[in-house]
C-alpha cells in the first residue's frame, strides 16, 4: 500500500517572511491528518527558514531544482548535498517549466535525478505532453521517452513520478479522469517493466490545476497516488482542502 503524497510546488513565489507565515498558519491544520505525506517545495531562498519552522510538524521539505555536480565553478547552481544540508527530503526534477524555459533535456534531468538520489534525496520526476503533442496523438510516445530516459539507473525506493500534462499546468484546465487514468496506467506498466515488483513502491502523482473543487475526483482515480499542486498550494486554506480530499483524520 503506497502512502499518498500531496506536494506543494510554490515555484517563484514567497519571501522568507511569507514562507514562515504560511507554515505557522498551515502546520496546525494538518496535525490530525493521517496516512498522507505532505511536502512543501519553496524557492531555494526559503529552504532554511522553511526547515526551521517545519521541524517537528511531520511535513516534508523539498526543492524545485538541483544541479548534478557535487561542487565547483558552477555559478548560480545548487548541489544535491547543499539541499540535504538545508533539510530537504525531496527534490523536483524535470518540471515542464524547466524543460521549456531552461532547455533541460531528458539527459540533463536524468543526471540530476542520479546525483540527487546519490545523497539520499527522493526525486519527483515530472513528465507530460504538450497540447500540440496530445493533439497529434503523441502523448504515449512522449511519456515513454521522458519516463524511460528519466529513470535510467534510478532507485525505485527514492522515486516519485508526477504526470503533469503541460496544457493543464496553471491554465485552470484539468485532464479528464479517463485521460489521467490512461496516462497513469501507462506509466505504471512502464515502471513494472523496469523495476518489476519494486515498481509498486513508486507513487505516481497527478499535477495540473488541481484545486479544492476537483481534488476529490482526481485523488480517487485508481492509479493516482497523490498530487503535485502549484497555484492552489500557495494559500493554507486551499491547500488543506486538497489534502483533506485524500487524507483520513486520526
Ligand atoms: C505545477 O507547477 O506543478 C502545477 C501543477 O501547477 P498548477 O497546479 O498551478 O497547475
Amino acid at each position: 500500500m503506497r502512502t499518498p503524497l500531496i506536494a506543494a510546488n510554490w515555484k517563484m513565489n514567497k519571501t522568507t517572511e511569507e514562507t514562515r507565515d504560511f507554515i505557522i498558519q498551515f502546520s496546525p491544520m494538518v496535525k490530525d491528518i493521517n496516512n498522507v505525506e505532505i511536502l512543501i517545495a519553496p524557492p531555494f531562498t526559503s529552504l532554511a527558514v522553511a526547515a526551521k519552522y517545519l521541524k517537528g510538524t511531520g511535513i516534508k521539505l523539498g526543492a524545485q531544482n538541483v544541479f548534478y555536480e557535487r561542487s565547483g565553478a558552477y555559478t548560480g547552481e545548487i548541489s544535491p548535498s547543499m539541499l540535504k544540508d538545508c533539510g530537504c527530503d525531496y527534490v523536483i526534477v524535470g518540471h515542464s517549466e524547466r524543460r521549456q524555459y531552461f532547455h533541460e533535456t531528458d539527459a540533463i534531468i536524468n543526471k540530476k535525478l542520479s546525483a540527487a538520489q546519490e545523497v539520499g534525496l527522493s526525486v519527483i520526476l515530472c513528465v507530460g505532453e504538450s497540447l500540440e503533442q496530445r493533439e497529434e496523438g503523441k502523448t504515449f510516445d512522449v511519456l515513454k521517452t521522458q519516463v524511460s530516459r528519466g529513470i535510467e539507473g534510478a532507485q525505485p525506493a527514492m522515486l516519485v513520478i508526477a504526470y503533469e500534462p503541460v496544457w493543464a499546468i496553471g491554465t485552470g484546465r484539468t485532464a479528464t479522469p479517463e485521460q489521467i487514468q490512461e496516462a497513469h496506467g501507462f506509466i505504471r506498466n512502464m515502471l513494472r517493466e523496469t523495476f518489476k515488483e519494486r515498481a509498486d513502491e513508486i507513487r505516481i502523482l497527478y499535477g495540473g490545476s488541481v484545486n479544492a473543487e476537483n481534488a476529490h475526483t482526481i485523488l480517487n482515480i485508481e492509479d493516482v497516488d497523490g498530487a503535485l499542486v502549484g497555484g492552489a498550494s500557495l494559500k493554507p486554506d486551499s491547500f488543506i482542502k486538497i489534502i483533506k480530499a485524500k487524507g483520513a483524520m486520526k
